[in-house]
């Protein structure tokens, strides 16, 4: 991030309505209870900032999937004893975004007070990029914060156009600028070296521009999981029937970030645990990355991978972690990935700084209970992946303009 992003520190917000687009799209079970409160723990010290200078507090947020039909299901309504509860103050809520209600509901704030309003998704326009909706939404505020970074890489009314309408009146809160801040140690190696990536997980084409523009800056880039197989059939590996993503673009970055490893930043597993088929009951065996029969697939990273894996995480300072190295979700293919969690937890306790994002790392942390020892755990892994090919969010710029 170089150009200068205005925070809420940047604001006094003494009588003034924020109107702040926060990210309350957290799991819950069936009896709605919440499983995990990171999204909204992490954007509380901003929702106390604006209480604190009495300033009045509009909450919009989406909500799963509704597809713009509202329903019971996908109501925010849960929330309200939540938060009230967190934040020791009344939360109060009201059924729609927009309208004349809304508007009266908001007139009648206090200083000091909140207001939840419903799932913004439960407007098709939310999704569309809407000129007029972000227009009626833009009528709930003085100030605009975005403090959603988990979907702060999508192109939706409340995050590119409703800030459009707050002219100088916008800016972000504490979540979205510690997200910023910790990618720019990686994006552009502003870190403590060495600095180490690793990436793992199936699909390569949503990582593949992030290795070509990392390479130069990290220390280590160590890759895992079915996103190392095409890296290992373009140097001529034989794979088996391990599962691989191809196309032409796939084959033209790889060749380009080959040329770029000339100081071998990039570690690929030397060896796997295989199966002859894909699951957990399968039969295994370890093999050479290089010479998978066929038959039989990679699942899961080789002892020997681990441990050089391990020995990196281990000399490095600033770590990042995205992806699994294997298929977690079988037990029995799931020791690669629960052996990078305990490491990554370990050397951040010694003092390296770590950065964890996306669901799968996320929940193999927790697998090994390591997770709250991780420097910070990303609320968006999608948009952690956009950063990191230095895209500024478009939810980012639109704050900055
Ligand atoms: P992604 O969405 O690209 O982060 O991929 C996550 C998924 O990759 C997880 O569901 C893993 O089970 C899967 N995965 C990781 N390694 C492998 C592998 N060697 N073979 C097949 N799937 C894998």
């Amino acid at each position: 991030m170089t150009k200068k992003i205005k925070t809420i520190n940047d604001f006094n917000f003494e009588n003034q309505t924020a109107l702040i687009r926060v990210d309350f799209n957290v799991p819950i079970n069936k009896s709605y209870e919440i499983t995990d409160d990171t999204r909204i723990r992490y954007s509380i010290p901003t929702i106390q900032k604006i209480l604190y200078e009495k300033g009045k507090i509009v909450l919009i947020s989406h909500f799963g999937r509704p597809k713009g039909i509202s329903s019971k299901i996908y109501s925010l309504k849960f929330l309200v004893h939540y938060l009230s509860k967190q934040l020791k103050v009344t939360v109060n809520f009201h059924e729609h975004c927009v309208g004349e209600t809304v508007r009266k509901k908001v007139n009648e704030l206090k200083n000091g007070e909140i207001l939840l309003l419903e799932n913004l998704r439960f407007y098709k326009e939310e999704e569309e990029e809407n000129e007029n909706f972000a227009y009626e939404l833009s009528k709930l505020g003085d100030i605009y914060v975005n403090d959603a970074f988990g979907v702060s890489h999508r192109f939706h009314s409340s995050i590119t156009i409703l800030p459009k309408f707050f002219g100088k009146k916008k800016c972000i809160g504490f979540l979205m600028k510690k997200e910023i801040q910790f990618i720019d140690k990686f994006s552009y190696g502003k870190g403590k070296r060495p600095i180490t990536i690793l990436l793992g997980g199936a699909k390569i084409s949503s990582k593949i521009k992030i290795i070509e523009n990392i390479i130069n800056f990290a220390d280590y880039i160590l890759i895992g999981g079915a996103m190392s197989y095409p890296f290992i059939k373009m140097k001529g590996g034989m794979i088996g029937d391990s599962m691989i993503e191809k196309n032409q673009s796939i084959e033209n970055t790889l060749k380009k970030i080959f040329h770029k490893n000339k100081n071998n930043i990039i570690h690929l597993p030397k060896d796997v645990i295989i199966a002859d088929s894909f699951k957990n009951e399968a039969n295994t065996k370890i093999s050479p990355i290089h010479s998978i029969p066929n038959g039989w697939m990679g699942l899961d990273i080789g002892p020997f991978s681990i441990k050089n894996f391990c020995k990196i995480i281990e000399k490095s300072e600033t770590i990042l972690w995205n992806g699994p190295v294997g298929v977690f979700e079988f037990s029995n293919f799931s020791y690669g990935t629960r052996s990078i969690a305990k490491s990554v937890a370990n050397t951040t306790e010694k003092g390296a700084f770590s950065l964890v994002g996306g669901g799968d790392s996320i929940a193999s942390l927790k697998m090994e209970k390591c997770d709250q020892k991780i420097s910070y755990l990303s609320t968006g892994g999608g948009a952690m992946l956009d950063s990191l090919k230095t895209q500024t969010l478009p939810g980012i710029s639109a704050v900055i303009q």
